[in-house]
């Protein structure tokens, strides 16, 4: 008797484990079994979200997409694009997810799902140091706007072209963009607020932000709408886990000065 109850016990654990098994394999990036491994795509040339140092990738959303993958409990393989190639990575199914200052938009969310939001950001308007006619959108008649591909900043640029006469000159990372306003190829950038203050508070860049900001957006970690439900529920789940912890905090204050 002990021993069918024994064996019964067994293949009901068993039954379970196979369930959880599939299911897993069903939400994953299609590798198999336990420790899954997902095709993180993030934004390399975007300090201090995501950046490069001694050949690591580091910064806050490394530190969060890693802290995340190890309370839940799966593997990272990230891969480094241009921002304007991440969501087209997505659709083709190069990437399973996506963390890259990416700001939570109507317009994205009709093509991927967001997590809860993790970071608040918006744009600036930044001009050369020593630039004194620039302080507000009206002051671009016939001046030149750089933007950086597929950015909040470029769509913004693009809507309110006509209304303030410029030009606009697109970019595929932020340095070159950065670049382009210092050495005065272009009179001003639009940036993310946070991106843009950690740059001239690190570097050398002869830049300044002027103005209000433009506009307030939050940052949220992508998959593919509609199809990574549990993989999703996950990365919210860690994300919670890291604020309950107070090791989201740790990350923030190790790159961002309060
Ligand atoms: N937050 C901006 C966006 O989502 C810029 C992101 C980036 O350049 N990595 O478009």
């Amino acid at each position: 008797m002990k021993k069918w109850t024994l064996l019964a016990l067994l293949s009901a654990v068993l039954m379970v484990l196979a369930a959880c098994g599939d299911s897993e394999e069903e939400a994953g990036g299609g590798e198999s079994g336990e420790g899954e491994s997902y095709r993180v795509g993030i934004d390399t040339t975007y300090p201090p979200f995501e950046f490069e140092e001694a050949g690591e990738y580091t910064g806050i959303d490394i530190d969060l997409i890693n802290a995340i993958a190890e309370n839940q409990g799966f593997e990272i393989d990230f891969n480094p694009m241009d921002f304007g190639g991440i969501i087209p990575a997505l659709q083709a199914d190069q990437l399973d997810v996506a963390i890259a200052g990416m700001s939570i938009t109507d317009e994205r969310k009709e093509i991927v799902d967001f997590s809860d939001p993790y970071f608040d950001a918006g744009l600036s308007l930044v001009v050369a140091e020593d630039n004194s006619d620039i302080t507000s959108l009206e002051d671009l008649e016939g001046k030149t706007v750089a933007v950086k591909s597929g950015t909040t900043g470029a769509q913004f640029a693009r809507d309110n072209e006509a209304e303030y006469g410029y030009e606009i000159s697109q970019f595929e990372d932020s340095p070159s963009m950065f670049q382009e306003v210092s050495n005065g190829n272009a009179d001003v950038l639009l940036e993310d607020y946070p991106v843009i203050a950690y740059a001239i508070a690190e570097s050398e860049l002869a830049l300044k932000t002027v103005g209000e900001r433009l506009t307030g957006d939050q940052y949220g970690i992508a998959v593919l709408k509609g199809e990574n439900a549990e993989l999703l529920e996950k990365i919210n789940a860690g994300l919670q886990e890291l604020r309950d912890s107070g090791e989201y905090d740790e990350i923030l204050n190790k790159y961002i000065a309060e």
